[in-house]
């Protein structure tokens, strides 16, 4: 039996749910310390609008996780459609390494893809269309620059904007759409798939056209008072919940 790593993703943390913070710091102070990596698969915050942003929620993560990089551990983030501008200074800050979405990578000798998810969620072009356009490094630079108020007015109206609202609520995100998954298999040998995002955990397998077996395992979103990782090792894969 070898450490694991843990992959969570969808915690959503806000200023709203206090009890899932502090499991989360929790779990930073206990599994997370005890794993080979830990990989953040997005949508950790809730809501990221730059690394300036000092709120004491921002602070007390910041601080869980460079806590975890000087004991050793490595953490890696990977953003979601709702953190997606957290940047290279609160990785600085924190020893957090940035990964691209998506990412294939050894873990723990089976090559995996590891993703947030919402790529693949092409059946929402509404969702499609906002996520191209804040994902523009122009449309990054430009917003970034503006004063922290001004940003968080901004995210506030996209917030009432009823459209844009609807693709972000948990019942209404549609499933990945079967096709831009399988056209992740055709890039690389690796036949295993970890991500978050649509909140339907599962684990699914299927035979691809060359009739090799791929596994797709889906993130589940952490509720008010109870948080998930998976866990991953050299022989198993297996999910923790943990209960604040
Ligand atoms: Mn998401």
């Amino acid at each position: 039996m070898t450490t694991p790593s843990r992959l969570l993703a969808d915690v959503h943390l806000s200023e709203q749910h206090p009890a899932r913070t502090a499991l989360f710091l929790q779990v930073l102070g206990n599994q997370a310390a005890a794993s080979t990596a830990v990989y953040l698969l997005g949508d950790i915050f809730d809501i990221w609008l730059g690394d300036d942003d000092t709120r004491p929620l921002a602070v007390s993560v910041a601080t869980g996780l460079r806590a975890l990089t000087t004991r050793g551990v490595p953490v890696y983030w990977l953003a979601g459609n709702r953190d997606f501008l957290l940047g290279p200074q609160f990785g600085a800050q924190t020893g957090v390494q940035l990964l691209p979405d998506p990412v294939c990578l050894d873990l723990h000798g089976t090559p995996t893809w590891l993703s947030h998810g919402d790529q693949f969620c092409v059946d929402d072009p509404a969702y499609q269309a906002f996520r191209h356009k804040v994902r523009n490094p122009a449309w990054q630079q430009e917003f970034l620059a503006k004063p922290l108020a001004e940003r968080q007015k901004i995210a506030q109206g996209y917030r009432a904007d009823s459209q844009y609202e609807q693709t972000l609520k948990p019942e209404a995100i549609l499933d990945v759409n079967r096709t831009a998954i399988d056209a992740l298999w055709t890039q690389s040998p690796a036949r295993r798939l970890i991500h978050g995002h649509t909140h339907r955990p599962a684990l699914h397998v299927t035979t691809l056209a060359d009739a090799s077996m791929a596994t797709r395992y889906v993130l589940p979103a952490w509720e008010a008072t109870q948080g998930y990782a998976l866990a991953v090792d050299t022989q198993r894969v297996w999910l923790e919940t943990y209960t604040a």
